[in-house]
């Protein structure tokens, strides 16, 4: 398939791999940001192919698993609503909340429907005046612009009924929060390239400087990881610690100019909750005052949920790094993608499920015994 063979190369991924054993002297720990790039590299055994003393280490970036527990119960709660027609991503509805998941409201008789773009919520919204239409915002940089516009066109539109339950959350100030702890082990970043492709690289220089770490921007074919492993080892090897582009046919420095707008206009930053984790200072987006009657926590009264994680449940630790997934004892017995006890099971994101689906059951084999990419 064009534009997907050409960086599924198993010549160039052998090239690069030499290129990044020629390099390594010691050992290293990098971090992948984002869930999806954690999938490639488990799907194509990238990280079976490295040198043993380089880790990569599997960060937050699924935007499903950092999903707070308390706002999947309240999208419970507005779900089982009557007269609300609640609308997600088909991705959210497993996601275990404190008592079930959307899938249960609905099989409960709740009106809650799979989209694919949250202007089909709006659509709905303006078909439907007699009901209130309900759409679960949630994600990184990357899914917020579209939620940002769609509120944006409903006031254009003079649509009333329509609301966003917000749960957006933003990569720069976890990347502090990982690098704050004192359990932090990572020592480079592979960026994740869709975020930056719409928020540009200008968060990151300070990031870099502060925590004297380099972060490349890296894409998630098996060729783009490779590549920014391949930066990130060599600025880790000379003891540099910059920003670099390693995905440059998506990204740009300064993003997306007209995305940037409308994030600015619609939310404002606000301190947010990761599913875990805990809160983190600014990370989150919430509606901006000037659109906050379009806000489904205004809306629907569903302050007082009382949540509760499952205590088995490790995927706290799996998102920070701290463990992989197959050391969590729940994983693969408790805990399978039938019966998710977190959400990293369920997501398609998700680091657990990556494991799962990809029968990384034990530790990981050594280099040698790997397979090769492509
Ligand atoms: S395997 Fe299941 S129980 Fe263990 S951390 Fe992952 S989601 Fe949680």
């Amino acid at each position: 398939m064009k534009y997907l063979d050409e960086f599924q190369d198993p010549d160039l991924a052998r090239r690069l791999l030499d290129d990044i054993h020629a390099t390594v002297t010691r050992p290293w720990a990098m971090m992948e940001v984002c869930g999806g790039q954690t999938h490639s590299i488990i799907r194509h055994g990238i990280d079976q192919l490295l040198p043993a003393s380089v880790e990569l280490i599997h960060g937050p970036g699924c935007p499903v698993c950092v999903t707070p527990l308390e706002m999947i119960d309240k999208a419970l709660a507005i779900a089982s609503l009557p007269d609300v027609v609640f609308c997600s991503f088909g991705d959210m509805l497993r996601v275990p909340g404190t008592d079930g998941d959307l899938f249960r409201v609905k099989g409960a008789g709740g009106d809650v429907r799979v989209v694919y773009s949250p202007l089909d919520a709006l659509e709905i919204a303006r078909r439907h005046p007699e009901k209130e239409v309900v759409f679960f915002g949630i994600g990184f940089e990357t899914t917020a612009p579209a939620n940002a516009m769609t509120v944006h066109q409903a006031r254009a539109l003079g649509v009333r009924n329509f609301s966003l339950l917000v749960s957006h959350v933003r990569v720069p100030p976890a990347i502090e929060a990982i690098m704050s702890s004192p359990d932090c082990r990572v020592q480079g970043f592979l960026a994740a390239g869709h975020v930056c492709s719409v928020m540009g690289v200008e968060e990151y220089p300070a990031l870099a400087e502060r925590h004297r770490v380099p972060i490349v921007v890296t894409g998630f074919e098996p060729l783009d990881i490779l590549e920014g492993v391949r930066r990130t080892v060599r600025q880790l090897e000379r003891g540099e610690h910059r920003v670099e582009n390693a995905y440059p046919r998506a990204v740009r420095d300064e993003g997306n100019p007209a995305a940037l707008r409308m994030l600015a206009e619609v939310f404002e930053i606000t301190d947010r909750a990761w599913r875990g984790i805990g809160v983190i200072p600014g990370s989150g987006w919430r509606l901006a005052p000037a659109f906050r009657a379009y806000d489904a926590e205004h809306r629907f009264s569903v302050g007082g949920v009382r949540t509760r994680e499952p205590a088995a449940c490790r995927s706290g630790e799996v998102l920070q790094g701290l463990i992989k997934p197959h050391e969590c004892e729940a994983f693969g017995t408790a805990c399978t993608p039938r019966h998710p006890l977190g959400a990293t099971m369920v997501s398609s994101e998700g680091a657990c499920a990556a494991y799962y689906l990809y029968r990384r059951l034990d530790h990981a084999a050594p280099a040698e015994e790997a397979t090769p990419v492509g």
